[in-house]
């Protein structure tokens, strides 16, 4: 209905310019540092390592999933969100395995970090981010490895489907096959879900990382030089798909 008050036509006008600002605005600024490194989302659902994610997430994985399932792929997830604690075993664990086999602890962390993050800073702690295979092609013993994923690996038709389709529902791969691009390597495995890592990613740029690396304990962190921090936020945590920054 059309009001012929002009005070109430002026505040309708007013309210429709505001609203997408609105919801940009509840997103930017509400995540807690805790939240952004893994200790604790109060957005996260589902009760399992590979089912919980933030909600906003679920809801489009759910509804990519059923579409995908219309040409013959069932998307799994073999990982979503993983908390601050959990990136703290895999690390750790990889970091006494490696000094074990005679690398130095700066070698053991530079070998960690061609796929795995320093606890605190993986994109998996936000819930957003996913890893995803097709339950439906036969399963071979490592599942996340790029070749299962062209030619003719067991996931090529997934990839080819997430190719097209992902993106309009919010998933964009993360660490893409671009040569020039540093940092962790190919993952056409993972997915992140743009409208709520964007602005997480954002609000992550702002937080003093030094000081939580050096705060919360984990095993070699003393062996992240200051050098090595500002690289590693560089090109680990920033050097990704564009379409996320
Ligand atoms: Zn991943």
């Amino acid at each position: 209905m059309i009001s012929n008050n002009p005070k109430i036509v002026i505040l309708s006008c007013f309210i429709f310019v505001l609203l997408p600002l609105i919801s940009f605005n509840t997103l930017q600024g509400k995540f807690t540092r805790n939240q952004l490194i893994g200790k604790g989302n109060p957005d996260i659902i589902g009760d399992s390592y590979t089912s919980k994610m933030h909600k906003n997430a679920k809801n489009a994985f759910l509804k990519m999933k059923k579409e995908a399932a219309k040409e013959g792929i069932n998307i799994e997830v073999v990982s979503a969100y993983r908390s601050f604690q959990r990136q703290k075993e895999i690390f750790e664990r990889k970091y006494k395995r490696y000094t074990k086999q005679g690398l130095s602890p700066e070698q053991a962390i530079n070998k960690i970090i061609e796929y795995s993050t320093i606890p605190g800073t993986s994109r998996h702690h936000w819930g957003t981010d996913i890893d995803i295979i097709d339950a439906n092609a036969t399963r071979p013993k490592n599942v996340l490895v790029a070749e299962n994923f062209y030619d003719d690996g067991p996931y090529c038709k997934l990839k080819e489907w997430l190719d097209l389709h992902s993106e309009e529902y919010g998933f964009y791969e993360v660490y893409t096959n671009n040569p020039n691009r540093k940092g962790f390597k190919y993952e056409p495995w993972h997915f992140s879900y743009a409208p709520v890592s964007k602005p997480m990613l954002q609000e992550y740029k702002t937080l003093d990382l030094k000081t939580i690396l050096k705060e919360e304990k984990v095993l070699g962190n003393e062996y992240f030089s200051e050098e090595f921090i500002s690289k590693y936020l560089k090109e680990n945590i920033l050097d990704i798909n564009p379409k996320l920054l």
